[in-house]
């Protein structure tokens, strides 16, 4: 007991108030939707189910992150087989990869040498990657402080104007409730030849985004914005919401690959799901400031 005292009076403060965050952090993201801890172990299941099967049968699944293969890919809520086992990237993160890898629209994963870069919540999986591309790349989160900068991508305090290469935002936008001061952030923290990569779910047939609304009360998030931590539900008119912001828009999907690295890849859901805010068709913005 003694010793765990000792233990416990070594870990530096800053360390402290990280863990102490951080338990709050999962302590309110229980409170509000209790099952996603249950979600997270069949995950977790699924992980090691998958990968241990994989050393006896066939493995046709592709991921283009971490480039191993699996017999499977984990199942979610919503589609079945679409992340990875190995790294946990989604459709959405092999899709932004894939077509920076292909060049896209002149776009390419080595464009990202040394620039300035600001992550907000950051995929694990992607972090080191770009912090071997770039000593400029930085993470950034509202609620993390385990993270290079605690900060509010709607109220970007402290970062310059015209300042930054590339903002990276997937799934990040469908959180904000001031999706107004979040545009014009992204647009005064850019440099005027900077980008920003967005992706949000998308409700594949809803024509016109049902954004966040202060009479809506917490508890009825769910029913409204498909999820309790949501704050907006996006549709088929988020290209127009961009370019009311002045930004230049290009729209990567999965319909402009060839059908078989789609499907190697899995850039899209094997079978689309039906379900009331499923997206199926996962699209990457590209916004130029
Ligand atoms: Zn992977």
């Amino acid at each position: 007991m003694y010793s765990h005292i000792i233990m416990l009076s070594s870990i530096p403060l800053k360390v402290k108030i990280m863990l102490i965050n951080k338990f709050f952090y999962s302590l309110k993201i229980l409170i509000q939707s209790p099952s996603s801890i249950l979600i997270l172990l069949y995950k977790y299941f699924q992980k090691y189910y998958i990968l241990i099967i994989s050393l006896f049968f066939k493995c046709n699944y592709h991921c283009n992150i971490c480039n191993k293969r699996s017999v499977f890919f984990i199942s979610d809520n919503w589609h079945k087989n679409i992340i990875c086992p190995h790294c946990f990237s989604e459709i959405r993160h092999r899709l932004f990869f894939y077509s920076f890898k292909n060049n896209v629209h002149n776009l390419s994963l080595n464009g990202f040498k040394n620039k300035k870069i600001f992550h907000f919540a950051p995929e694990n999986y992607l972090v080191n990657f770009f912090k071997k591309l770039s000593k400029n790349y930085f993470t950034a989160d509202l609620h993390r402080s385990e993270y290079d900068y605690r900060i509010d991508i709607s109220n970007m305090i402290n970062i310059k104007n015209e300042s930054l290469d590339c903002i990276i935002a997937i799934d990040v936008l469908e959180h904000v409730e001031k999706l107004e001061n979040c545009l014009n952030e992204i647009k005064r923290t850019l440099k005027k030849d900077g980008i920003a990569i967005i992706s949000v779910p998308q409700i594949d047939n809803l024509k016109k985004s049902v954004l966040f609304d202060t009479n809506i009360k917490s508890r009825d998030r769910k029913k409204i914005y498909g999820q309790a931590d949501h704050s907006n539900l996006f549709g088929s008119d988020l290209e127009e919401i961009f370019k009311q912001f002045d930004f230049k828009v290009i729209i990567i999907s999965s319909k402009m690959f060839k059908k078989e690295e789609v499907e190697k890849y899995t850039l899209k859901p094997k079978i689309y799901s039906n379900k009331k805010f499923a997206t199926n068709d996962r699209k990457i913005f590209i916004l130029y400031n």
